[in-house]
C-alpha cells in the first residue's frame, strides 16, 4: 500500500490526508513577524469628513497619544498609508474622492468606519434624503466599525487595538475573563 491510500477491507482508496514532508523555508513564520510588524505601524490617511474627524484628531493628539500603540503617522499621501479612517458623513458628492483615495493606497491596506454616519448614514439616514451615503461599506472592504455619534477617542483607540488583532492574529493584551 503506498503512503497517499488507506486500506478498507481488501480495497485501497485514495487516503484525503497526503503525506507532510517538512518544509525548508517556514514562509507562515516570516508572514506572521511581517504583520506583527504591520498591526505596530498602521499608517492612517490624513483625511477628514466631518465632526467625527475631530474625534480623530483628538486621538492624534497628547493627552490620548495614538504613538503607543505605532499608529500615530498621519500620511498626507494616499500611497503612503496603509489604514483608511472613514471619519464623518460621506456625501454622494465626496464618494468617487474617497474611492480614488483608497485605490490610490498602498496594499495590505484596511479601512475603518468610525463614527454612526460612516457606519450607515448616522442621523441623515432618513426617508427622502438623496444626498447621504448610507455607509462606507457601500462601496469600500470595511474591517472595523467604531459606533457613536461621535465615538470618543478611546473607541477609535480601541478600533486600532481590535484592527491589530485582526491583521497580527496577535492581541496586545488578554483578557483574563476568556483567558
Ligand atoms: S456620527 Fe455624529 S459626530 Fe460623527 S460625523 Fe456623523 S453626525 Fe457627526
Amino acid at each position: 500500500m503506498d503512503q497517499g491510500s488507506i486500506q478498507v477491507g481488501t480495497q485501497n482508496i485514495p487516503s484525503p490526508v497526503e503525506p507532510v514532508s517538512s518544509p525548508l523555508v517556514h514562509f507562515a513564520i516570516a508572514d506572521k513577524l511581517i504583520n506583527i510588524g504591520r498591526s505596530n505601524s498602521l499608517w492612517p490617511l490624513t483625511f477628514g469628513l466631518a465632526c467625527c474627524a475631530i474625534e480623530m484628531m483628538a486621538t492624534g493628539c497628547a493627552r490620548f497619544d495614538m504613538s503607543r500603540f505605532g499608529a500615530e503617522v498621519f500620511r498626507p499621501s494616499a500611497r503612503q498609508a496603509d489604514l483608511m479612517i472613514v471619519a464623518g458623513t460621506i456625501s454622494k458628492k465626496m464618494q468617487p474622492g474617497i474611492k480614488t483615495l483608497y485605490d490610490q493606497m498602498s496594499e495590505p491596506k484596511w479601512v475603518m468606519a468610525l463614527g454612526n454616519c460612516a457606519i450607515s448614514g448616522g442621523p441623515f439616514a432618513f426617508e427622502g434624503q438623496y444626498g447621504i451615503v448610507l455607509g462606507a461599506d457601500q462601496f469600500l472592504p470595511v474591517d472595523i466599525y467604531v459606533p457613536g455619534c461621535p465615538p470618543r477617542p478611546e473607541a477609535l483607540l480601541q478600533g486600532i487595538i481590535e484592527l491589530e488583532h485582526k491583521v497580527s492574529g496577535w492581541k496586545r493584551w488578554k483578557n483574563p475573563e476568556t483567558v
